[in-house]
């Protein structure tokens, strides 16, 4: 090994050493955060003092901050936050938290559990806040080691997928820089805590969500001969979706057709006039997107119409414009240089490659179909020894995810200060 090249190492470590005992004195107030925002979530689109508690942080760490960025379809109140640092010239960085929770009754059993009923931070998007937070405060006392502009970017409404676009909506890369690249953190529920994963190309799938209404001709339950049950053409079409997957579609192509929801009738023995079918799809390809859908329309009708149900009373299938949301697409070449960064400094044991996920997301968006290069990490949120025991592990969204709070938020801060300071470096 050169003498210089050498030095650059003896000098990068010693670096990632200053950066550990840097976070170690900012960890104590950053769990407090943490649970400070795990005791009081908020819904999507109801993010009011959640993001007030963001921007009035941020501002207090000297960055420029706007609130109530965002313009929703239905003009409602929106509490996007965006936080400035300029430091020079250079490229700009987006880095995005979200900062909304779900209707899910908490049932973690920690002292800081939600005290908002039937609302919980389920997805972690506490954790996600609290680096943030983190991330900026080191930032700005490490302003001699990057140039450039760092710009915050607090989400709400992640969950119903409607946040980023309404941010991008409001006009956001005018009134704002546009960035060079955008970056983002999401907790894993299966990972040990504090351990980063990363991967290049589709990371997360396209969503959709479809509704069909099944029509069919009601009548008495004893008389099946004079209706035409909707009941028992939507069991069948249930069961044929499936086969968009098994015999439709390559076996290399992910694809899910889940039914969530299925209502239809009020009595045993009357034959209802309908069934309403509530479907979440989940795709990569877009071509596979497309005749997905088509296919789910195809096999209803088609079924319908076997069942002798006339076409005036045909399947109506509605694909929901609003909830949907595209696959989230890590740039290689981004992904390739955080990951190495990352491995360098935070050793190659603690930064490893993940599978993609059939969840979503629409942290995308802020990539503007590809034209922005993004990058979503992970980092892992369990204790290694709950994972060792091989007990079952609550997912996210689940009444008992918990991610444990220090190792989560000391790896998360690390991850995302260091990817800031390899691309503005
Ligand atoms: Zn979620
Ligand atoms: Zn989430």
């Amino acid at each position: 090994m050169k003498s210089s090249v050498l030095a650059f190492f003896i000098a990068t470590s010693a670096f990632a050493q200053s950066i550990d005992s840097m976070i170690d004195r900012e960890l104590p107030a950053l769990v407090e955060t943490y649970k400070a925002f795990h005791i009081a979530p908020e819904l999507s689109r109801l993010e009011e003092k959640t993001s007030a508690t963001v921007a009035t942080r941020l501002r207090a760490l000297g960055y420029t901050v706007v609130d109530h960025v965002g313009k929703y379809e239905d003009n409602a109140a929106c509490y996007g936050v965006v936080a400035i640092m300029k430091n020079g010239d250079g490229p700009v960085l987006l880095v995005r938290t979200d900062m909304d929770a779900l209707p899910v009754p908490e049932k973690t059993g920690v002292p800081y559990a939600s005290q908002n009923a039937n609302v919980m931070h389920a997805c972690g998007h506490d954790i996600h806040m609290t680096t943030l937070l983190g991330t900026a405060s080191m930032l700005a006392q490490l302003k001699s080691r990057w140039h450039g502009t760092v710009m915050l970017v607090g989400q709400p409404a992640e969950e119903v997928v409607q946040g980023a676009s309404a941010m991008v909506r409001d006009r956001l890369y005018e009134r704002f820089p546009r960035p060079n690249f955008a970056i983002a953190l999401h907790d894993n529920a299966s990972m040990p805590a504090g351990r980063i994963g990363y991967c290049p190309g589709y990371f997360m799938s396209n969503s959709d969500s479809v509704n069909i209404t099944v029509r069919g001709l009601g009548g008495h339950g004893a008389s099946p001969q004079s209706t035409k049950d909707p009941i028992v053409v939507a069991s069948e079409i249930v069961l044929a979706l499936q086969t968009i997957v098994s015999r439709e579609t390559s076996p290399l192509d992910p694809v899910v057709v889940t039914v969530g929801s299925f209502h239809g009738g009020a009595k045993r023995n009357v034959i209802p006039d309908q069934v309403e079918l509530l479907l979440t799809v989940r795709t990569y390809k877009p071509e596979v997107r497309k005749r997905v859908l088509a296919s789910i329309e195809r096999i209803a009708k088609g079924i319908a119409s076997a069942a002798g149900i006339p076409d005036d009373r045909a399947p109506i299938v509605e694909v929901s414009k609003t909830e949907a949301t595209d696959a989230t697409y890590n740039d290689p070449a981004l992904t390739d240089r955080l990951s190495r960064a990352l491995k360098r400094d935070m050793g190659a044991d603690n930064v490893v490659q993940i599978d993609p996920l059939m969840v979503s997301e629409d942290f995308g968006r802020f990539g503007l179909d590809r034209q922005i290069p993004i990058c979503m990490l992970n980092v892992g949120a369990v204790d290694p020894a709950k994972i060792a025991s091989g007990a079952r592990l609550p997912s996210l969204h689940s009444s008992e995810f918990s991610p444990v709070p220090e190792p989560t938020i000391r790896g998360g801060v690390k991850a995302m200060t260091l990817a800031t300071l390899e691309l503005l470096r």
